[in-house]
């Protein structure tokens, strides 16, 4: 049994129409519970609660503050590698764009760890394009140790592996691994992975069972928000969370937003989230699970991301570079995405604490087991 069983049960359409279905009615019925279901999380998302989006924030940021405190967890993206054997319409280092392709030897790491260590991190997310001749379990455990002296808390965010590879993983230190669908809709997520090992829809949407299955300590999940309709989508990933959370309910799971961003080879989104609507998503995540971690980068604008990220928010990355060696020499010709927000760690972490909240550098369940 995996999430692709329990996906198969839902009709996209049938979902989409029942969340446009939403009445004034269900969205005060999902207000006043304190434990929601997925209809109530599909009142909370629909175009009828955006009358009601002060009243979710208010409740949004009460709950948020009693599970997680006054604090913000802050980490940073090191891109080890640009190379990737996957054609994505929305990705700049998608095999089909003739950019410059880098790898970082072991050398070039620690020249970004050190970097980075300077700016206070201690929680750390690799990325790599998704290329497993080259970059795959070979160099993973060549390299994993070697940053795992560095940093006391590793995410990753790389090509879906198998259980035993994870496993593996784990024991040279991996703590926390990112894997997105970018969108629960078959036939768009087929039409926008049209070469390499990603095309296969249904071994990406397992990837979490397998993570959980090879105990890793907390599973990030979500939509690149864009690909397809919002609404349908987040709801498809709100019953993605839901299912792994009965299944495997030691894991730590943690939600992402992503809007589409500009690229080389840019595409336009079918379906623009504005910002008001991504606040509104962000309040319907938390108030539909009280634990689940929220995170933002810095793909979102300063203003946006200060404003926001009181109301539920749990992570937040800080003074990024999406290529790889961007900490140490600066080469911005071979970077993912454009950011957003490219204020620096310390003026990112002063906002956090004009917020009222602590930016926390290392991660908050390390800190608090020892
Ligand atoms: S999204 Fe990932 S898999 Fe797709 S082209 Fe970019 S790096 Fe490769």
């Amino acid at each position: 049994m995996s999430f692709v069983e329990e996906h198969a049960k839902y009709d996209w359409d049938d979902v989409r129409l029942s969340i446009y279905a939403k009445t004034a009615k269900d969205v005060e019925r999902a207000l006043s519970k304190t434990r929601l279901d997925l209809e109530d999380f599909k009142a909370l998302i629909s175009p009828v609660a955006e009358p009601y989006l002060e009243q979710m924030a208010q409740r949004s940021f009460v709950l948020t503050r009693k599970r997680f405190g006054h604090t913000m967890s802050m980490y940073i993206p090191l891109y080890l590698s640009n190379l990737c054997a996957n054609v994505c319409t929305y990705c700049g280092f998608s095999m089909e764009n003739r950019i410059k392709r880098k790898t970082l030897s072991v050398g070039e790491i620690d020249r970004e760890c050190e970097v980075i260590k300077l700016m206070g991190f201690d929680n750390i997310l690799l990325v790599t394009g998704e290329h497993e001749n080259k970059v795959g379990m070979k160099y993973f455990q060549q390299v994993l140790p070697q940053i795992k002296k560095h940093f006391s808390y590793l995410a990753m965010e790389v090509q879906p592996l198998k259980t035993e590879e994870y496993s593996l993983l784990k024991q040279l230190g991996l703590d926390a691994v990112m894997v997105y669908q970018e969108t629960y809709h078959r036939s768009t997520y087929a039409q926008h992975h049209s070469r390499g090992n990603k095309m296969d829809f249904d071994y990406r949407l397992e990837t979490p069972d397998r993570l959980a299955k090879a105990g890793i300590d907390k599973i990030g999940i979500g939509s690149l928000i864009g690909l397809e309709e919002w609404r349908t989508d987040s709801f498809f990933a709100a019953a993605h969370l839901q299912y792994l959370e009965n299944h495997y309910w030691k894991t730590r799971y943690s939600i992402s937003f992503p809007r589409l961003r500009p690229c080389e080879g840019a595409l336009q989104p079918k379906s623009v989230m504005t910002d008001k609507q991504l606040v509104q998503l962000i309040c319907a995540y938390r108030l539909f699970n009280n634990e689940v971690e929220l995170s933002l980068s810095t793909r979102e604008s300063s203003s946006f991301r200060d404003h926001v990220y009181p109301l539920g928010i749990t992570s937040i990355s800080a003074a990024s570079k999406t290529q790889p060696g961007g900490y140490a020499d600066e080469q911005q010709e071979l970077e993912q995405f454009a950011i957003s927000d490219e204020r620096s760690a310390d003026v990112v972490a002063a906002s956090v604490k004009q917020a009222g909240m602590e930016p926390v550098w290392k991660d908050w369940h390390q800190t608090y087991s020892g």
